[in-house]
C-alpha cells in the first residue's frame, strides 16, 4: 500500500498519449504547497500506510533545493519511506534527494523502442531515460520502471524487449498498464472507435 500525493500537474514536456502535456491548455493546473503536503503525507501515516510516493508532472517552479527541504520534512515530521516520481533531473540533483532521505525512485520509460519512445515524447531520447534509470539504481536508490500496453505502433518484439529490459536495469517495481488515449492529446481516439472496442 502506498499514499500517492499528485503535488503539480505542471508539466514542460509534451508527451503525446498525456493529459498534462504543456500543450495541453484544457486542464486546470495546480500546485501544492509544503505545508498542504505535509499535511497529506500526516494523513497517509495516520491511515497505517508507510510510503509515500510523492508524483508531479517535470514542473520547474520545484527546484532541487525546495524537493530537498520537502524530503526532509518529510523523514523528520513522519518517518515515511519516500518514493520520488517527478522525472528526470541532473544526476546531481538525483545524489542530493538521496542524501536528504528519499529511498525510492519511480521513473518509467513506457517503451524500450526507441524509434517509438522518440515518436511519443518529442524531444526527448530513450538513452538518457536509461541513463538516468542506471544512475539512480547506482546511487542506492531501489527502481521502479514501466511501460504501456497497446501504444499506437508497438509490436510483440518491442513488448518483449521490454522485460528483457526490466531485466537488464534490475528494475525493483514494475509498472505495467494499457495505454488508454486522453482525449485531450494527439493521441485521442474518437468515441466511434472506443465504442466498438468494448462491443467486442
Ligand atoms: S513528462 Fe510525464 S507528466 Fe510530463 S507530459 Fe510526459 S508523461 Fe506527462
Amino acid at each position: 500500500m502506498r499514499g500517492i500525493i499528485e503535488f503539480s500537474n505542471y508539466c514542460l514536456q509534451d508527451c503525446l498519449y498525456c493529459g498534462l502535456r504543456c500543450s495541453n491548455a484544457n486542464i486546470k493546473r495546480y500546485r501544492m504547497t509544503d505545508d498542504e503536503i505535509l499535511s497529506g503525507a500526516k494523513d497517509i501515516l495516520g491511515s497505517g500506510i508507510g510510503t509515500i510516493v510523492l508524483q508531479s508532472g517535470e514542473d520547474t517552479f520545484y527546484s532541487s533545493q525546495k524537493i530537498v527541504n520537502l524530503i526532509r520534512r518529510i523523514k523528520d515530521e513522519t518517518g515515511l519511506v519516500i518514493t520520488l516520481s517527478i522525472g528526470e533531473w541532473p544526476f546531481e540533483d538525483y545524489e542530493l534527494f538521496k542524501a536528504a532521505g528519499a529511498d525510492r525512485y519511480l521513473l518509467k520509460h513506457e517503451t524500450s523502442d526507441a524509434q517509438l519512445y522518440k515518436d511519443i515524447r518529442p524531444g526527448c531520447e530513450l538513452s538518457c531515460r536509461l541513463k538516468c534509470q542506471k544512475h539512480l539504481k547506482s546511487i542506492g536508490f531501489e527502481t521502479g520502471s514501466g511501460v504501456m500496453v497497446g501504444l499506437p505502433g508497438q509490436t510483440i518484439e518491442s513488448l518483449a524487449e521490454d522485460i528483457m529490459m526490466f531485466r537488464e536495469l534490475d528494475i525493483d517495481m514494475i509498472g505495467i498498464g494499457p495505454f488508454i488515449p486522453h482525449d485531450e492529446t494527439p493521441l485521442k481516439v474518437p468515441l466511434k472507435v472506443r465504442l466498438k472496442w468494448f462491443s467486442r
